[in-house]
């Protein structure tokens, strides 16, 4: 499978000004090329490379493929929006390929700056060594708090896959991010915590309404994604450790994805907390297949008012946001578990019907 993964690199200090400077050069380019591509009326890259191309590499100093670079940035800019002028932000990314960015060691990288080749030092984080035979195409540079990151796309193959037995139900939800059919539950509290925190943040950063409170607000926002995003790792992470350690496929409900854009309302958008499902699930899903475990999508529909005892489907089975009383057995239980019960018996279908096929 694909995977996108970020490396930080560890320029020394005259590297790191060699980076940024480029990153900036490189950016300021893409601003000029942008301005020749709007007036001409011109957004095919071989267009674009025909009329701009020796006079930026003249006026900017850049090497050959940064020029090619810079081109394919705004060309690929120019392919969503026609109607204005677009800029760049002097930090953008600059998208490297194979010839101006190699990989020299699982921890050496040799990439192209306005001083020539340096030689800088990356780490994974909590990806193994990067196996560079299976880096493939592009490598985007970032730059953000101070810091160089590359964002990689690696090959990385499957593990063989496990012959399951059994198969452990997920339920996701808001209140409890993720409940097993065995009873486990990961709670959102810590996580509603947090976002309470930020949000009272923001209301009052949102009254103040300056340019700095604006400049803040933006980097809160930030700072409560990437929260969100560590909490669904580490769940996604545990999930699939149990399932490894007992040798059962993973099933969850197939997610609808929810989309957004920018004429939601506010309250769709508080909804769309909602999200959080999706991500929890792709991460699910991708941690799964790297272990080798299947990962189930199974049928949504009714899993919460379902009884996992005896069948009967009632709305009046939920009793409210947290209790399940089934109206025919009288079964009782933490309304999640029961739900996450439900999905495990629909992904053991699946995984018997997939074993009647093969
Ligand atoms: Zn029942």
């Amino acid at each position: 499978m694909l995977l996108t993964i970020k490396v930080k690199l560890y320029p020394n200090n005259q590297q790191h000004k060699a980076l940024l400077e480029t990153m900036e050069r490189f950016n300021e380019a893409c601003d000029y090329i942008s301005k020749i591509v709007f007036s001409n009326r011109v957004f095919g890259k071989i267009a674009i490379h025909r009329i701009a191309y020796y006079d930026v590499r003249e006026k900017f100093d850049l090497s050959s493929q940064m020029v090619v670079r810079a081109i394919g940035k705004v060309a690929e800019s120019y392919k969503v929006d026609k109607s204005c002028c677009h800029e760049f932000k002097k930090h953008g990314a600059i998208v490297y390929d194979q010839r101006i960015l190699t990989f020299k060691t699982s921890d050496e990288i040799s990439i192209l700056t306005l001083e020539g080749r340096e030689r800088i030092t990356i780490k994974y984080g909590e990806y193994r060594p990067l196996d560079t035979d299976r880096v493939r195409g592009q490598a985007d540079l970032i730059y953000h708090n101070n810091t160089f990151y590359l964002m990689v796309v690696v090959d990385v193959p499957d593990a063989d896959p496990i012959d399951p037995n059994g198969v452990i139900g997920i339920d996701m939800g808001i209140v409890n991010i993720a409940t097993t059919s065995d009873g486990e539950i990961f709670s959102g509290k810590k996580c509603t915590e947090v976002r309470q925190r930020y949000s009272n943040l923001k209301a009052k950063l949102q009254s103040v309404g300056t340019h700095s409170a604006k400049k803040h607000l933006k980097k809160i926002s930030g700072k409560e994604r990437r929260f969100k995003k560590d909490t669904n790792h580490c769940i996604a992470k545990a999930i699939v450790q149990i399932a490894k350690d007992t040798n059962r496929a993973i099933a969850i409900e197939k997610l609808k994805g929810i989309r957004t854009n920018s004429t939601v309302n506010k309250a769709v958008r508080t909804a769309i907390g909602k999200w959080a499902f999706d991500e929890l699930g792709n991460f699910l899903k991708y941690k799964a297949a790297l272990a080798g475990i299947p990962v189930f999508e199974i049928d949504p529909k009714n899993t919460s008012r379902e009884c996992s005892v005896c069948g009967h489907i009632d709305k009046g089975n939920r009793k409210n946001q947290a209790e399940f009383h089934c109206q025919k057995c009288g079964h009782n239980e933490n309304a999640d578990i029961n739900a996450s019960k439900n999905i495990s018996s629909r992904g053991i279908c699946q995984l018997s019907h997939s074993l009647l096929s093969c």
